[in-house]
């Protein structure tokens, strides 16, 4: 198989049908005329040269809002927030700041899906802990920026990464850095769409299943607005720790580590 220079494991999901494929296809950017590199199963590409992006199978501009946010770390301040982080807790390995040698620190433009939703769902259900079980109604209402990672085969904890919106900005290359990776989209708005449906649908059972026992009816309705392309930083870090390596992925607008592997505290003491 082919090497990759990606070696952080959540990323290889986003390398891996390129990978197999052991292909990088080129295109022209029609804006700018520079080649623009896609993998295939990517639908949209942003130029690194002038920030266009474009449907790859048309090569024709993409025609939805293509936004941003900022990344607000450097390499160094990175190492820091990892430092921080390990300092932190009650489940680490005391050691684990002084012990531990930091990798990689890979940042990474994520491509998303930012569909805002209305979603109201009645329901009605049984409430069996009570003698005679009693039969409950109940309505759940919310609104929601859903966020629905444009890339497919991936782990990356969505529901674990809270993007602040209110920073977003709109797509400009010049504000990326010339190390950072931009990732392209695999996903079409509409099928993003239907993710999005389709997990706030199993969202809102799950939340009436806290309330009644068993759901006798569900009717949820959705009202889609807006869906936005958006990029967001990530960094994706790979540290040792007595010899092996973790996984840890910091957000690189709030600095906070959105997922981190934390080697086991026992390991210490034997
Ligand atoms: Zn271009």
């Amino acid at each position: 198989m082919r090497k990759t220079e990606v070696t952080h494991p959540y990323l290889e999901y986003y390398t891996l049908g390129a990978r197999i494929m052991s292909i990088v296809e080129k295109i022209e950017c029609s804006n700018c005329g520079a080649p623009l590199k896609f993998s295939p199963g990517e639908l949209v590409a942003t130029c690194r040269y002038c920030g266009f992006t474009q449907v790859i199978e048309t090569g024709k501009a993409f025609e939805f809002e293509h936004s941003m946010i900022l990344n607000e770390y450097d390499q160094v301040q990175v190492d820091d927030l990892v430092r921080n982080w390990m300092r932190g807790g009650f489940l680490k390995p005391g050691d684990l700041a002084k012990s531990s040698k930091i990798e990689e620190k890979n940042l990474t433009y994520l491509p998303f899906w930012v569909v805002s939703v209305t979603a109201t769902s009645n329901y009605k259900g049984v409430f069996e802990r009570l003698t005679p079980p009693v039969t409950k109604e109940g309505k759940i209402e919310k609104k929601y920026n859903w966020l629905v990672l444009a890339r497919k085969a991936t782990d990356f904890p969505t529901r674990e990464y809270e993007v602040p919106l209110e920073g977003k900005v709109s797509y400009d290359f010049r504000k990326i850095e010339g190390f950072a990776k931009v990732l392209n989209s695999e996903v079409e708005k509409d099928e993003a769409i239907d993710i999005a449906k389709q997990q706030i649908e199993n969202l809102h059972e799950f939340l009436a299943k806290q309330d009644v026992d068993k759901i006798i009816e569900m009717k949820t309705d959705l009202e889609i607005g807006d869906a936005v392309y958006l990029h967001t930083p990530v960094w994706f870090i790979v540290y040792e720790y007595k010899g092996k390596r973790y996984n840890l992925l910091l957000d690189g607008t709030s600095g906070t580590v959105i997922k981190g592997d934390i080697p086991s505290a026992k390991f210490g003491l034997i």
